[in-house]
């Protein structure tokens, strides 16, 4: 397939991960194959032929360049430390693209690691599928995400209240450093002794986790994540805090581009946030339909914590946890570096309105900046939520030349007199912008998909992948979610929300 396997995380000191081989599966089939990303990476189309891909990809075979581990990370979930660590899933090695990117190849739901914990080490072929949908389609959004490569069903059943068939995702991601991995580093670094659970069969916990140095471990960590993600800060003097604010402003950006297309990630916990500003981990993630602030799918998020206009709170909160693991690399002075990290942390708030702001004035066609102008997204904002209006569609259906000279040319939802008075201040204000209504347009077509992964359509796509082996569904999505801003999306039955026996209202992780 051409592989081109680099292993630079295993050169960080042991604590970091276990080498740990995959479990072979019996009878590995492949699903789905994400050609457009094997020719992405730079893999042999013709190196992906059956049976030998799916073998690979399922962790059956072993490509000889590959140095299989599990990473040591722990996180805060739902608020609470625990020791976490890749309980089901193996990092191939990083695979250096010919044009000089390093991706992670990771495994997932390729058995059990040292840090599994009371899990079986497997996934189930219905989450693997809905991950694989929802991060192309975020992909296709024009959204920082892990990819997915391939699904390869296991011919094996795993058992989550029912037998159901399993499968092991490939995904690729620019790395799986999360903050929890940092929350790990630094915990040993204090002395914390962390229990690794051991899997049946193996006795000797693999991971040593032995007191530290003063931050020698959050140090080496600290390095590698510079180097990799942002090494232009790699020389200055103040590269752990200019590290940090680093990664506040990918984490603002990247939660504004979830807001922008109304993505609830459903478990925003810490191990579930990367360094390098890309979502990772869909589990029960969903888009919302109506616009509604407190929107939460998740079955397990019984208080909300995680709701659709809380995320920028919680990456808050995350990244709070991230700066105090750094707290020891800020100043050798506790009270110079606490003072740096409040200073850093203290910024966040700010600096998402101003992405937010900046990303809700693009959905409606603006460039420049007026005073008034928060008032007139949240009035908007407030007009869809006690109408219940589609979020979606009626930034869709707002962007044309036509709907933008008259609110009559458009649907029969939008004709009341709130509304009529919005649209009167809107066209004002469009005119009073430099590229006036003309750049108005073009700009909202790109920022205002047509399509978004509609929750009743993944349902109905993985319920025929799973339950009828039929994969023309995904596969249409797939297809078209692939351009979502495309203008011949406009009259897409894709495009169509929900009716109300379609509706869903919970997601599952189904781990
Ligand atoms: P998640 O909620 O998917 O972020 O997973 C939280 C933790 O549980 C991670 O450490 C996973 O590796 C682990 N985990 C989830 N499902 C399983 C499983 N079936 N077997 C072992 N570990 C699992
Ligand atoms: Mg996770």
């Amino acid at each position: 397939m051409h592989w081109n396997f680099d292993h630079s995380y295993a050169r960080l000191p042991g604590q970091f991960f276990a080498r740990v081989d995959p479990v072979p599966v019996a009878s590995p089939q492949m699903v789905l194959l994400n050609r457009a990303l094997v020719e992405d990476l730079g893999l042999d189309p013709d190196g992906l032929r059956q049976p030998e891909a799916a073998w690979m990809l399922s962790g059956n075979e072993r490509e000889p360049s590959s140095q299989p581990i599990a990473q040591a990370y722990a996180g805060h979930q739902f608020g609470h430390f625990a020791m976490l660590g890749d309980g089901r899933a193996h990092l191939l090695g990083e695979h250096l693209t010919p044009d000089g990117r390093r991706v992670d190849v990771q495994l997932k739901g390729s058995g059990p690691t040292p840090f599994s914990r009371r899990g079986d080490g497997r996934a189930a072929l219905g989450p693997m599928l809905r991950e694989y949908l929802i991060s192309e389609a975020m992909h296709g959004l024009g959204i920082p995400t892990t990819r997915s490569l391939a699904v390869v069903a296991t011919g094996e059943r795993v058992f989550r209240e029912q037998a159901l068939p399993g499968a092991v995702l490939s995904r690729i991601a620019s790395s799986h450093i999360r903050v929890g991995t940092f929350e790990y580093a630094s915990a040993l670094d204090s002395g914390l002794d962390l229990v690794v659970h051991a899997p049946l069969g193996v006795d000797d916990p693999l991971v040593d986790t032995k007191a530290q140095d003063a931050g020698a471990l959050t140090r080496a960590l600290a390095d590698y994540t510079i180097r990799r993600h942002y090494p232009e800060l790699a020389e200055g003097p103040d590269r752990y805090a200019d590290f940090f604010d680093a990664v506040m402003e990918r984490q603002a950006s990247l939660i504004a581009h979830w807001m922008r297309v109304g993505f609830v990630h459903g478990v925003m916990n810490t191990d579930n946030m990367t360094l390098s500003g890309e979502t990772i981990d869909y589990g029960p993630c969903a888009f919302m339909d109506q616009y509604d602030p407190a929107t939460v799918f998740s079955s397990i998020d019984r208080q909300g914590r995680y709701a659709f206009a809380n995320q920028a709170r919680i990456a808050h909160w995350n990244l709070a946890r991230l700066v105090e693991a750094l707290l020891p690399l800020l100043h050798h002075q506790p009270e110079s570096a606490l003072a740096r990290a409040q200073e850093g942390i203290e910024r966040f708030p700010a600096l998402f309105t101003e992405r937010w702001q900046r990303t809700m004035r693009a959905k409606l066609g603006l460039d420049n900046e007026e005073p008034d102008d928060a008032e007139l997204i949240t009035s908007l904002l407030k007009w869809m939520q006690d109408r219940g209006a589609d979020y979606t569609n009626t930034f869709r259906d707002l962007s044309s030349h036509g709907a933008i000279a008259d609110p009559a040319a458009l649907g029969a939802q939008f004709r009341d007199a709130e509304f009529a008075a919005w649209h009167a201040r809107w066209r004002e204000r469009l005119g009073r912008q430099p590229g006036g209504v003309d750049e108005a347009v073009p700009r909202m077509r790109a920022t205002n998909p047509a399509l978004i992964p509609r929750n009743h359509r993944v349902e109905e796509a993985l319920q025929a992948a799973v339950q009828q082996g039929d994969l023309d569904p995904a596969m249409r999505l797939l297809e078209v979610l692939g351009n979502p801003y495309d203008a011949g999306l406009d009259e897409s039955e894709y495009r169509q929300p929900p009716n109300p026996e379609q509706r869903v209202y919970q997601t599952f992780c189904g781990t």
